[in-house]
Parts: C-alpha cells; sequence; structure tokens
C-alpha cells in the first residue's frame, strides 16, 4: 500500500514537473531559437540539480538534444514513454527493477505539431529504502506485540486455568464417589462463588446420599422384623409334632398379622414412592376442602367407634383448592386415624376445616398422649416412632407421617404440629385456597 501510494504521488509530481519544463522550452521557444540554448542548458542544469532529477530533452525524431547528465546528446533515445509522447500523450511510469520513475510531457510549436518531449528521470531508490525500513519496522513492532499479546494470554488463562484444575480434580474425586471432598475457598471472586456454589451442593448430595442409605436399610430393618416372626412361628409349628389345632390356628394367625403389617409397610413404601415423582404425577381438580373432610371422617367412624371414641367436625368456611383428590386425602385420612390410635378409648378427635383470604387450614385435634417437643421435629421423617413397642401393637409403620408431610409438600402448603406429652395433639395442615365460596 505504501509503495503504492508512493509510486502514484512521484509519478504524478515528475509528470507535472516535465509538462511544467515542457511548458517553458514552449514558451521560450528554446528548441527552434538557437541562439538561446545556451541558456536553455544552464536552465535546464539548475532545474536539474535543484529538484535531482535528470532532465532529458529529445526532439520529434527522438535524438537527445539535450542531457542534463550530458551523456546522452545526439544520440537516439527512444523509450516507450518518449514514443507515447510524441504521439500526444503524457506519461509517468516506475521502472521498479531500475529503481527509478520516467516521466515524459510533448513539446508543440504554434501548429500544434509534437517537436520534441521533456523526459525527466527520478531515482525511486530512496523511496524504496523508506518502504524497506518501515516494513523492518513495522515487522519488529508486530512481533513485539505478538510476544507481549502471547505472555500476557498465557499468564491470564494460568490465572483462570489454575483454579479450574482444582474444581474439576475434586469433580474427578467427587464422581468416584469421595462426598466429602471439599473445594478450598481463596479470595472473594467468581472462582470463590463458584466453589461455595458447589461446596453446597456437594453437602447436598452427601446429606442425601446418607438419608437414602438411613432409608434403606430402615426399610430392610422394617421388613426383618415381621420376616423373623414368621420363621420363628413356623419353625415352632413344625417342631411340634402333635400340637392341638387351637395351637395351629393361633400360630397361623399371628402369621397371618406379620403378613399384614408387611403389607402394609409396603403399600405406605408405594404411596410414598408415588409422592416423590413430585408434580409429574399430580392429577390436580378443583377440590371442595368439606366435602373431602366429610368424606374422610365417614370413613374412619367405624375405627373411632371401635375405641368409643367421638369424632366431631367443624367447618367454618367453604373454600375449593386445586388438589390431587386421591393423594390429599390419604394425607389427611393419616392424621385423623393417627388421633384416633394415639388417643386411649373415650377419647375424642376433632377435624376443624377453617381458612382466610389466601389459605385453608385443616387441624385435626385429638384428646391423646401426646407428643414431647423434643420429637416433634422427627414425627415427619420416614420410619420414625416415637414408641417402638406400641406401635408395633397399633400397627404402625411410621410412615405415615412422612407420606402426609410429602403430600402437603406437593400441594405447595406446609404442616405444623402443637402438642404437648399427655395433653392430646394438633396438626395444622395449611393448603393455598383457589377460591373461597
Ligand atoms: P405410625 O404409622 O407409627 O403412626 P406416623 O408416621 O403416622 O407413623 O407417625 C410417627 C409417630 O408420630 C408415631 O409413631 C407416633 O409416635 C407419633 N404420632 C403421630 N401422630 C400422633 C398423635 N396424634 N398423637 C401422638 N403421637 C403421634
Amino acid at each position: 500500500m505504501l509503495e503504492e501510494y508512493f509510486r502514484e504521488t512521484n509519478e504524478k509530481k515528475l509528470l507535472y514537473q516535465a509538462n511544467k519544463i515542457a511548458g517553458s522550452i514552449q514558451k521560450e521557444n528554446y528548441l527552434i531559437d538557437e541562439s538561446k540554448s545556451a541558456i536553455f542548458e544552464k536552465e535546464l542544469e539548475e532545474k536539474s540539480k535543484e529538484e535531482s532529477i535528470r532532465i532529458l530533452v529529445v526532439d520529434n525524431k527522438g535524438i537527445v538534444v539535450n542531457d542534463s547528465n550530458k551523456t546522452e546528446i545526439g544520440k537516439t533515445y527512444l523509450v516507450p514513454e518518449v514514443v507515447v509522447a510524441l504521439d500526444g500523450k503524457d506519461e509517468a511510469n516506475l521502472r521498479k527493477e531500475e529503481g527509478v520513475v520516467y516521466a515524459s510531457a510533448y513539446i508543440e510549436n504554434e501548429n500544434s505539431e509534437k517537436i520534441g518531449v521533456v523526459l525527466l528521470i527520478s531515482s525511486f531508490d530512496d523511496v524504496n529504502n523508506l518502504i524497506y525500513e518501515i516494513s523492518q519496522k513495522w515487522l519488529l513492532i508486530t512481533i513485539g506485540i505478538s510476544i507481549i499479546i502471547g505472555l500476557i494470554v498465557f499468564f491470564t488463562t494460568q490465572i483462570f486455568i489454575g483454579p479450574l484444575k482444582n474444581i474439576l480434580r475434586i469433580i474427578q474425586r467427587i464422581t468416584e464417589g469421595q462426598l466429602h471432598q471439599r473445594i478450598l475457598i481463596k479470595g472473594h471472586n467468581e472462582f470463590s462463588q463458584l466453589g461455595t456454589a458447589f461446596n453446597n451442593m456437594t453437602e447436598k448430595l452427601e446429606t442425601v446420599e446418607s438419608s437414602r442409605q438411613e432409608f434403606v436399610s430402615n426399610v430392610s430393618h422394617e421388613l426383618k422384623t415381621p420376616l423373623s416372626s414368621i420363621k420363628v412361628l413356623s419353625e415352632s409349628i413344625l417342631l411340634q409334632s402333635d400340637m392341638p389345632i387351637e395351637m395351629y390356628k393361633e400360630f397361623l394367625q399371628d402369621i397371618s398379622s406379620e403378613i399384614d403389617r408387611m403389607t402394609n409397610i409396603i403399600n405406605d413404601l408405594l404411596s410414598l414412592v408415588k409422592l416423590d415423582h413430585k408434580e409429574a404425577g399430580l392429577n390436580i381438580k378443583e377440590t371442595d376442602i368439606n366435602k373431602m373432610a366429610e368424606e374422610i371422617l365417614k370413613r374412619l367412624y367405624p375405627l373411632a367407634e371401635k375405641k368409643n371414641i367421638e369424632l366431631f367436625y367443624e367447618s367454618n368456611k367453604n373454600m375449593i383448592i386445586d388438589a390431587d383428590e386421591v393423594k390429599l386425602s390419604l394425607a389427611i385420612s393419616n392424621l385423623v386415624e393417627n388421633g384416633i390410635k394415639y388417643t386411649p378409648n373415650n377419647g375424642m378427635v376433632k377435624l376443624i376445616v377453617d381458612g382466610d383470604h389466601q389459605n385453608c387450614f385443616i387441624s385435626v385435634q385429638d384428646t391423646g398422649i401426646g407428643i414431647n417437643e423434643e420429637e416433634q421435629g422427627k414425627i415427619f421423617n420416614r420410619f420414625y416412632r416415637v414408641d417402638k413397642t406400641r406401635d408395633r401393637e397399633t400397627g404402625g409403620t411410621g410412615l405415615g407421617l412422612a407420606i402426609t408431610h410429602s403430600a402437603v409438600l406437593l400441594h405447595n402448603g406446609s404442616i405444623k404440629v402443637i402438642s404437648k406429652e399427655n395433653n392430646g395433639a394438633t396438626f395444622v395442615v395449611r393448603l393455598p385456597i383457589k377460591y373461597a365460596e
């Protein structure tokens, strides 16, 4: 680009000078008037020195009339620029291999006949040298800048890659099962934030993993107990050769109730698994909460009657909620069943439906054994039972409240317990309402 630019300006400048000289030769009549040849020669010499260019004047036959270098006078000098100029066209050309620029301009007489040509030859070496110097410097600057950019990129990537490699190493260890691994947090930047988020996630993973293990061991334990009983009972039958038929029946009755217990546990586990499938498995419909409560109570009256427990129902507000009827009904039933289960004979269980403009509250109150404060935080855990021996008698699986809790959460609600030991218990379920009637 630079060469092109210099070439063009040089050619234009030289062409302009050639035209100027041709004009003055024409004006002063130097080519025709021989008496002026000495002045003509001197002027050309001065001009040549002044501009550091060689000036040749060629007549219309191509013979050199004047040469500032004096070497070509009288010789034929028909370079293409001269030929073209004699034809009436001024021209300037760079001759790269010679390192010079040629520019020609024709001289006319009064009748506009071409009587000669002014040919200027100027060195292009200076420009070539300049371009060479610039390109050399440019090359050095480019190499320098590239090295600096390279170093900056190298060091900045090192700064980023270091912590990333560390995170990657920890991820690999966690993938191998070492869930206790944590990222060391240094400073306060995006990496430390990423590390903190990652550590929180790993902590959650660890909790999930340990609760999964606990759950599996609980399930195994819960199923093992009735199985061992069945084993003992059946072996007793086998060992006794002449057992009375009544005894047989009694043992088989025990085996049957152990099987019922296992069936209960498995059914409850299946309910929990279904609830674990989250929103996808929900069959949401507009549900009249009072109607649902009445139906639950109707189903459970016989159970309460067996213990001579009075079942009360109080409805303070009519509300419609969005609910999966089967799952929510199971959740509330569990609470009422627990009320009956953990209230001694001749007690009372009350179901109250109330609400405000946003939520409905379903409370299940009983006059039973209550739950001490320490246990209240644990009763929603799977397989948690306050009194294991009593629960074996009542047939509890320890999964009822876990099922209720999951179902309530799936309906965007919450559950809490208010109780004192030996002073009854109240479970309150809060659910968002769709509209009140
Ligand atoms: P279970 O099948 O043993 O009843 P739940 O998950 O329903 O299991 O309840 C967990 C434990 O919470 C019970 O074992 C019982 O000790 C306690 N509990 C639940 N409801 C009541 C209640 N209404 N009164 C007293 N204790 C309760």
